[in-house]
């Protein structure tokens, strides 16, 4: 119980929070740990349904992932999540919730990177006029004075990234 914590990965879209989410996951399963991965489409598939992408909608998604993610803890099971969370009233909510049980991850990538990851083809919809309200286009994306860790995904690789993150907190999983 007292080594659950929550993993929470913030940053644009196509910055990397999904691929750093599931092989932090990985990586602490190795570990003999329990994890329950949250992620923010997945969320907005079923439970959050009914929110847009209004401030106030982005507020009330993370709330409801934050809650489940320390109903998660008190069973003493870790928890990974990844969400835009973009703007920092959105993060606090976090913080909030989960107190010092959450570690905040910045995954940092410029929007011109994002932009030419395109993963999931948004930011070509976005151009198109398909997406209103999109983080780092036409939504505000404010950078973060609150993480605990900054993680760049131009700088290093996936691996890298999960073995900067295993040394940050290496005496609370020892
Ligand atoms: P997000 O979940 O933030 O929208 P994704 O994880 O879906 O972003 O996509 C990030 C893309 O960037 C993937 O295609 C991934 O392979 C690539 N990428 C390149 N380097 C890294 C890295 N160091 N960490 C994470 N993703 C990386």
């Amino acid at each position: 119980m007292e080594k659950a914590y929550v993993y929470w990965f913030f940053g644009l879209s196509g910055s990397g929070k999904s691929t750093l989410a599931d092989a932090l996951a990985l990586r602490l399963k190795s570990l003999g740990e329990q994890v329950l991965r949250l992620d923010g489409d997945q969320m907005r598939a079923g439970i959050n349904k009914d929110l847009g992408f209004s401030s106030q909608d982005r507020l009330e998604n993370v709330r409801r992932a934050a809650e489940i993610a320390k109903l998660s803890l008190e069973q003493g099971i870790s928890v990974v999540a990844s969400f835009i969370s973009p703007e920092d009233i959105h993060r606090r909510k976090v913080k909030e919730v989960l107190g010092a049980k959450v570690h905040l991850i910045f995954v940092d990538a410029s929007i011109e990177t994002c932009k030419l990851r395109d993963v999931k083809g948004l930011y070509q919809q976005q151009a198109q006029g398909n997406i209103s309200s999109f983080t780092g286009v036409s939504a505000p994306f404010e950078k973060p004075m609150d993480a605990s860790l900054r993680i760049s995904t131009e700088e290093s690789s996936v691996e890298a990234c999960i073995d900067q993150i295993m040394k940050q907190w290496k005496e609370q999983n020892a």
